[in-house]
């Protein structure tokens, strides 16, 4: 396999930042992990950190800490004021100091987002996305906030943090004073724009002040608000400005506001769509800019630099997924990275849900001290079969332990399931995973056998000392008369393009699948890949329009061609298993797109006429050309039984071992942990 390496001369420039000197242009976004709410914390936050400067990161922003409980995200997250210890902010820095790294405190007011009785804002307004309404700040506790973060920066600096971050974007606390649509205040903190922006500037003024020259100070801005009644362009640049005046060596470009209609970092978002309001706010300042989201793929961030939107660029979830991003990029081995998908599963539907972040792609983040895999005491002959996300994942952290790995799939090429749900729109970030799998598996000299199915004969000839099941799940088939009508096909034959539907579509089964189904019917992939065409979908002004929040009306495509009816047996809400962070962009695009659901259908039988159905007991007849079966799965234990019958012990995982509710999530978590156990 010919591998060819790429260089990135602007994305390894050193770079002179206030006091620091940053190795390359490489920056660890914040990000909010919920790590503190796990076992042994300190240890798991050092850990985590630390892996990430190992690999070269030239900075690397902590998530979120609140400069008072006030400003929690949750009741569990992370304060720094005069009654929180020190010392696990002293075992982080040392982690990464010792690896070689520089790292900054972000201090986050959540103000109105914070999920905590007794949160506050500018107003009393509640937000949205919050059951708490706040309680608004009268002037005095405002200073007493400015005063909070100075004295939060202090302490980072004492900790022995390189610099802060102050957050100012996202709708967080500053952010919306900042803004009129929840700042309607009449003292020196509201009214008109000086008004606006005082908490922001003050906010850097002081903290400057206190912290001296020598620590980094960094400005996270809402370079696009992407709501009503937000900044327009032009208050975003003065906004940027006065904090470039007030004091910060950095400014950081934040994108929409939690509470936004429009998706800013899921798989559907165009990578670098965002570079037009980085690049608005760096044509007001003289000091660096970081550009962010949906940037994981160093040809993207190299662009970016090179095409003047920014010096910097900031990288969180592809920090999750590869720790060692940046060094793969000095070593020429940017063909290594494991590269975020956008899928959000593991990071952003965890933390929404409460839970503690991970990646789909690499269990291993947030978990470093549970997978200590050491080289195994007996190379052992390991048979892995199934080349999907859990085979994979085995193979690759066998092999990467010394092990001897045969890899089999029936199927020409490797990526199992993820090479339909590449087809999807939104979805095309999937073929990364699948390259980085295959780039590895070469580096480690296991060349997967395809395109033949194994059977137990042949694994049990080979005389394996470990054999590993990981041959998936195939399509649930309903017990529906008539379900060997011509006019019945799988989601596989769709997605595959093997066959064309008709006109009227019906799809039996509204789960993840049947909603990836219908929206491969009706999407156009396009939308994903344009910045232009996504913006213009999602009612993203034309910057020149100087709208407030850069929002208008979408401009969507009008209806599909095509009709689509998803059907489901439940009563209840359809997609009941879609992402926390996307589920509601793919509804949003089906509605659009005029994508019908019928709900708590019982299915009578498929005939030349249609789908015969029934709810609450009344018959109807659904006319359609083809109807589409997404019911479910079910594993695929045939060659497990085989040799089971002989005697032959294997291991079980993915789809093979599960397959209710599978996702590559916990596919590639269990197989990578059976890995490190062989
Ligand atoms: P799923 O989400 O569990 O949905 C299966 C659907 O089939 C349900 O609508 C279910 O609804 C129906 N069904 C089940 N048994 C049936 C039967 N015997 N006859 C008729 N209908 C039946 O499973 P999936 O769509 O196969 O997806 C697999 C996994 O991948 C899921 O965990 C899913 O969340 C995940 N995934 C997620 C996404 C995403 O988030 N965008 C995309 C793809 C896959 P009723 O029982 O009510 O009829
Ligand atoms: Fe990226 Fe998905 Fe991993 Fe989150 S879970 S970091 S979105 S690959």
């Amino acid at each position: 396999m010919k591998i060819v390496a790429r260089s990135y001369p602007r994305l390894l420039a050193p770079l002179r930042v206030g006091p620091v000197i940053l190795p390359n242009r490489m920056v660890m976004g914040a990000m909010h992990t919920r790590l503190e709410t796990l076992d042994r914390p300190v240890e798991r936050m050092a850990a985590f950190y630390g892996a990430r400067a190992r690999g070269e990161i030239g900075l690397i922003l902590t998530g979120g800490y609140a400069p008072h409980p006030d400003g929690r995200m949750d009741p569990e997250s992370g304060v720094l004021d005069d009654d929180h210890d020190l010392e696990p902010h002293r075992a982080v820095c040392r982690a990464v100091h010792d690896a070689g790294g520089l790292i900054a405190l972000q201090i986050l007011h959540a103000g109105r987002y914070a999920k905590v009785p007794g949160c506050v804002g500018p107003s009393a307004t509640k937000a949205r996305i919050n059951r708490y309404a706040p309680r608004a700040l009268n002037t005095a506790q405002v200073w007493e906030v400015v005063d909070q973060f100075a004295r939060t920066a202090q302490l980072a600096r004492e900790a022995g943090y390189d610099g802060v971050e102050v957050m100012g974007s996202e709708g967080y606390l500053i952010n919306e004073f900042t803004s009129p649509r929840t700042n309607d205040r009449a003292d020196e903190f509201g009214g008109d724009l000086d008004g606006r922006l005082r908490l922001p500037v003050e906010t850097v003024r002081r903290v400057r002040e206190r912290v001296g020259e020598d620590l980094l100070l960094i400005y996270r801005i809402s370079a696009v608000d992407l709501v009503e009644d937000g900044l327009t362009g032009e208050e975003i640049a003065e906004l940027a400005r006065r904090v470039e005046a007030a004091g910060a060596d950095v400014l950081d470009t934040g994108v929409g506001w939690h509470e936004s209609a429009v998706p800013t970092i899921a798989a559907s978002v165009p990578r670098a769509a965002w570079a037009f309001a980085t690049r608005r706010v760096r044509s007001a300042v003289t000091v660096p800019v970081i550009a962010s989201n949906r940037i994981n793929d160093p040809e993207v961030a190299e662009k970016l630099l090179t095409d003047g939107t920014a010096d910097l660029v900031s990288m969180a979830r592809p920090l999750l997924a590869d720790p060692d991003f940046a060094h793969k990029v000095r070593a020429g081995r940017s063909d290594e990275i494991n590269t975020c998908v956008a899928c959000n599963q593991a990071c952003l539907d965890r933390i929404f849900t409460d839970a503690t972040a991970s990646c789909m792609v690499n269990p291993r983040a947030g978990r470093e001290i549970e997978f200590l895999a050491d080289a195994p005491a007996v190379r052992r002959r390991i048979g892995i079969v199934g080349a999907g996300p859990a085979g994979l994942a085995c193979a690759v952290t066998a092999a990467e332990r010394g092990h001897a790995v045969t890899l089999y799939d029936a199927a020409d090429e490797i990526g199992g399931q993820w090479n339909l749900a590449k087809a999807v729109p939104g979805k095309a970030e999937f073929a990364e995973a699948i390259r980085y799998y295959r780039v590895r598996l070469a580096r480690l000299g296991v060349t997967p056998r395809l395109g033949r199915p194994v059977d137990a004969d042949k694994l049990t000839a080979e005389e394996y000392d470990e054999i590993v099941l990981a041959t998936g799940a195939t399509p649930r088939r309903p017990d529906i008369p008539g379900l060997d009508h011509p006019k019945v096909v799988s989601y596989a034959d769709v997605l595959t393009g093997r066959v064309a539907p008709g006109r009227r579509v019906a799809i039996i089964g509204a789960g993840g699948i049947g909603f990836d189904t219908a929206d491969y019917l009706v999407g156009d992939p396009q939308l994903a890949l344009d910045p232009e065409l996504f913006l213009r979908d999602w009612g993203v002004a034309d910057p020149d329009a100087r709208r407030r929040g850069d929002v208008t009306d979408p401009q969507a495509a009008g209806r599909a061609a095509r009709e689509i009816t998803l059907f489901q047996r439940h009563a209840g809400r359809t997609g009941r298993g879609l992402g926390k962070s996307t589920g509601w962009i793919l509804r949003g695009r089906l509605s659009r797109a005029g994508v019908a659901e019928i709900t708590g259908a019982s299915y009578l039988a498929i005939k030349d006429d249609g789908l015969h159905y029934s709810v609450d007991g009344q018959a109807h007849v659904h006319p359609c050309d083809t109807v589409v079966i997404c019911a479910g799965q079910e594993s695929d234990r045939g060659l497990y039984q085989a040799l089971a019958a002989r005697g032959i012990r294997a291991h079980l995982v993915g789809g093979a071992d599960d397959a209710e509710g599978l996702d590559a999530v916990r596919a590639i978590d269990q197989a990578t942990r059976l890995a490190i156990t062989l």
